[in-house]
């Protein structure tokens, strides 16, 4: 079963010494665990609340380490933002996900888009999309069924403005969606939103913590007005009470994801459970 985001830190405390060493440890398991496949692509729904329809997924990276268990991204994803390790995970994981999408269309499903998180690190190499797009071949799969989540602290960086720009431009030429992940987190700011040119925005669970204010309310529709005026889709993350969905709906937001409809999956199991 799947823990909560948020209530692993790791096996151990930030900057202890067994912190240190346990990283060190992830570090050198790294080749094996990628060799051996002990990643795995969990998929988590993203439905629309009006009609129940699952319209996409986001692909969700776990770590089965053989003797160690199941590792959570909270735990590495930091580590290997450091050491550049995750750039390879995450060509890993977007290969994984055109696999499964070939698989799919194989078996004769109806295909829904498939999100994979990129980090920031992909952008201080301008092939990387390219290398995407060739993988993306291999496997026959259309890119539209292939989105790219960035989160928001992406654009922190004064001077990664213009290529990740660039970036988003060669996406769409080369047929990729993509959209702005944990929007509302940290240090979005709406001028985010008139400068890059996303096909989707998530929204923090953050907005979704407190619905019995009228206030946070407010601030969600305006929001989901925001969007559609900007022709960007909505996902709202983190929903699990059927009263963060009823409200979602009347506010029209296009689509949820959140323990509320599935905690994220295996592959196998979503395929059973939210595939035509
Ligand atoms: P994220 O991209 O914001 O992904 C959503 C996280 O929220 C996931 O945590 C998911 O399990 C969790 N979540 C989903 N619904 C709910 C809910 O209703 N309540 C609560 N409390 N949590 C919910 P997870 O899988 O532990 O991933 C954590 C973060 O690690 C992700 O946050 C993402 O930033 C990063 N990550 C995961 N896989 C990858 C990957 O393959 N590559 C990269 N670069 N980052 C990844
Ligand atoms: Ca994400
Ligand atoms: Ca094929
Ligand atoms: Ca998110």
């Amino acid at each position: 079963s799947e823990k909560k985001a948020g209530e692993d830190c790791g096996f151990y405390d930030e900057g202890s010494a067994e912190r240190l060493k346990w990283e060190e440890e992830m570090n050198e398991m790294f080749e094996d665990s990628l060799s051996g496949h002990d990643f795995q692509v969990f998929l988590q729904p993203k439905v629309s609340p009006k009609s129940g329809e699952t319209k996409g997924a986001e692909a969700l990276v776990r770590w089965h380490h053989p003797q160690k268990g199941v590792i959570y991204p909270s735990d590495f994803i930091p580590l290997f933002e450091r050491n550049g390790n995750i750039c390879r995970l995450d060509v890993y994981v977007f290969e994984k996900v055109c696999a499964l999408l070939e698989k799919w269309e194989d078996m004769g499903k109806k295909l829904i888009p498939i999100s994979v998180n990129l980090s920031r690190q992909h952008f201080s190499q301008p092939e990387f999309l390219e290398e995407l797009s060739v993988i993306a071949g291999r496997y026959g799969v259309r890119t539209d069924m292939l989105e790219f989540e960035l989160t928001e602290s992406i654009f922190l960086e004064e001077n990664q403005i213009d290529i990740v720009k660039e970036s988003i431009r060669q996406m769409h030429k080369l047929g990729f969606r993509c959209s702005l992940d944990d929007f509302g987190s940290g240090f979005s700011s709406l001028g985010l939103l008139k400068e890059f040119d996303v096909d989707a925005l998530k929204l923090d669970r953050i907005f979704f913590q407190d619905m019995h204010s009228e206030k946070a309310r407010d601030v969600i529709a305006c929001l989901m007005e925001l969007a559609k005026k900007l022709d960007v889709k909505t996902v709202a993350e983190g929903i699990e009470e059927q009263e963060q969905v009823e409200y979602l709906r009347m506010a029209d937001c296009d689509m949820i994801q959140g323990y509320i409809y599935s905690r994220p999956v295996p592959a196998d199991v979503f395929e059973e459970r939210f595939l035509r």
